[in-house]
């Protein structure tokens, strides 16, 4: 199934998509819900963001080409760390480069949507504890990265991490094929199945730090081919079975 999150008539709402159609459901998708009998046209509405997670953890190079391209070496463990949640925009949301000046990468990922409390728990159990699955653009000041020594501030500016369009339950998290395009030409082109440590390791070991709660989502980390996002990009990630996230790049004006 996939899950929308949408505007209409100035009322956010939750659906299932089916076709060309959202049917709207009663209720929070991670408790009980029912679904209405009241069907609307993708078209006449807005998807937001599918989820305002609570917590947005991050994991770092985890794709083997991607550690080599940012000249480091493969991590033995997840390299994982906190995103602010307010940089959260949904799909056709504009991405506000806030220091144009400096290299601002976009980052297709695979983002993990979690479903049920979750709190040490077993890799082998680990996915009975995801709701489903949806697509980040983890967009990333490398000036301010390097400058840092650690992330919060380059990835955490309002807008810089869109995500969407939908949340799907029934992809397979370790085989699916993730590609970025910018302006049209793919700058990266993958499969998760190049991830250094798979979904259901990424939830059991972040489990093992802290508490995950319904809503909360990890971002899985990059491909190759990681490049800069210049005012008046449209920068599209794609996974399959879930759909296509686009934004449009913009510098931010006071
Ligand atoms: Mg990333």
């Amino acid at each position: 199934m996939k899950f929308a999150r949408f505007l209409e008539n100035g009322v956010i709402s939750y659906g299932v998509v089916e076709g060309e159609e959202i049917i709207k459901i009663n209720g929070s998708i991670f408790e009980a819900y029912q679904l209405t009998d009241q069907r609307i046209s993708l078209n006449q509405v807005e998807l937001l963001a599918p989820v305002i997670p609570g917590k947005l953890v991050a994991i770092g190079l985890n794709y083997k080409k991607h550690a080599e391209e940012m000249g480091k070496s493969l991590p033995e463990e997840p390299m994982m760390f906190l995103v602010s949640p307010t940089a959260v925009v949904g799909p056709k949301e504009t991405i506000q480069l806030v220091n144009p000046e400096h290299r601002n990468d976009h980052e297709a990922e695979l983002a993990i949507v979690i479903g049920k409390r979750a709190s040490e728990v077993a890799i082998d159990e680990a996915l009975e504890y995801v709701f489903g699955y949806t697509i980040c653009n983890d967009v990333s000041d490398r000036v301010l990265q390097k400058r840092d020594g650690q992330f919060t501030r380059a990835k955490s500016f309002s807008t810089y991490k869109p995500l969407g369009p939908v949340i799907a339950t029934d992809i397979d998290p370790d085989r699916s094929p993730i590609q970025l395009r910018v302006n049209g030409e793919v700058r990266q082109d993958s499969n998760t199945n190049d991830m250094i440590f798979s979904a259901s390791e990424i939830v059991s070991i972040v489990s093992q730090v802290m508490t995950l709660e319904p809503g909360d989502v990890i971002i899985t980390g990059t491909p190759s081919g990681v490049s800069p996002l210049l005012e008046g990009d449209v920068v599209e990630v794609e996974i399959d079975g879930i759909g296509v996230l686009s934004n449009k790049v913009t510098n931010k004006t006071i």
